[in-house]
């Protein structure tokens, strides 16, 4: 396995008190595998995957338990000198805002060129000329000319194009992309994650896709993780996810995504908000959304009920939920 993260727990001390973010998050993902982490803002997906950097465990964030396995070695018994040689060498990062990750006063090409200069001891000649053929295998035209162009010359999603060829310049094992297209309108969108999708094929790397929008994974995912209120509420195979969700939760962002044969329809919104972290709810974390809650729902705290050898749900009525049974009313 290229990477699996095993019962992490993270919090972060704030002057109010302390905020649960991570509360037992365990995930694998296999080289030539993409891992798609799902949830809405505030479910602890991007913090477990800055965890897995190692850009996070400094205050107020800290790693209070759990154990990190990258290629059999566990990361956070490493010296940040170590971590920091495996970070853009062995396992990179693309974020959703291009424009902040990158240097604003260096050109593209000086900025792709370091990644050889400082990894690989290149010459600044031969580092910009790997620069401008990763610009042109992430296509962006006439690489040539615009390699010596600042960030914001670039359209939105010419920069995420160079974000990933950033990512993918010293052919990492692994890639966390944090919701990469996001800030994109809807056919760049589609383009850039094709590419991701392509490269990572390719390469045969590690893909861990963060997203809080179900719509873009199904054809580039091949597991997906549910997150919420810091837990892994459900995982599956994408396509068992897409044809029969096993938690309710699951269920409302399925629900929630807009779909053509449904026009005029009103949008299905999961009713109430996410939890606040410093007072997550007793029992079931979802009890106080789910339409299907019942009184167990708030005492006792689903574990991760195993529905099948590749599936598993944190509900205890998941068998219920996947056969599609009407929603009992709530008591
Ligand atoms: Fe809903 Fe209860 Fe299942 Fe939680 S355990 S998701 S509250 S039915
Ligand atoms: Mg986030």
């Amino acid at each position: 396995m290229l990477l699996e993260v095993r019962d992490l727990h993270v919090e972060f001390r704030t002057r109010d008190g302390v905020a649960s973010a991570v509360n037992g998050v365990s995930y694998a993902v296999d080289a030539g595998e993409t891992l798609a982490v799902l949830g809405e803002s505030g479910s602890g997906k991007s913090v477990t995957a800055q965890a897995v950097m190692g850009i996070l465990d400094m205050p107020p964030g800290r790693i209070t338990g759990g154990e990190i396995l990258f290629q059999g070695r566990d990361l956070l018994t490493l010296k940040e000198e170590e971590r920091r040689g495996i970070r853009g060498a062995e396992m990179a990062m693309i974020f959703q805002d291009a424009l902040s990750a990158l240097n604003p006063v260096l050109t593209v090409g000086d900025q792709l060129g370091e990644m050889f200069v400082v990894h690989r001891g290149m010459s600044k000649k031969d580092a910009r000329a790997r620069a401008v053929e990763l610009m042109d295998r992430v296509r962006i035209p006439a690489a040539k000319e615009r390699v010596g162009q600042y960030p914001h010359q670039f359209s939105g999603g010419m920069r995420q194009r160079i974000m990933i060829a950033m990512a993918m310049a010293l052919e990492p094992a692994l890639i966390i992309a944090d919701e990469p297209t996001t800030a994109l309108d809807v056919t760049v969108q589609a383009q850039v994650m094709e590419l991701l999708a392509e490269l990572q094929r390719e390469l045969r790397m590690g893909l861990i896709l963060i997203t809080h929008d179900l719509g873009v994974v199904a054809d580039v995912a091949d597991r997906i993780a549910v997150m919420y209120a810091g837990k892994i509420v459900e995982t599956a195979p994408v396509h068992d996810i897409y044809r029969a969700p096993a938690h309710p939760y699951t269920q409302g962002l399925l629900d929630s995504i807009p779909r053509l044969d449904h026009k005029g329809r009103e949008l299905y919104a999961i009713k109430g908000l996410p939890p606040n972290l410093m007072a997550i709810p007793s029992g079931c974390p979802f009890h106080p959304r789910c339409p299907r809650a019942r009184d167990v729902c708030r005492t006792d705290v689903p574990p991760l009920y195993e529905v099948s050898a590749t599936r598993g749900s944190a509900c205890h009525f998941w068998q219920e939920t996947l056969n599609k049974e009407p929603v009992h009313a709530a008591r």
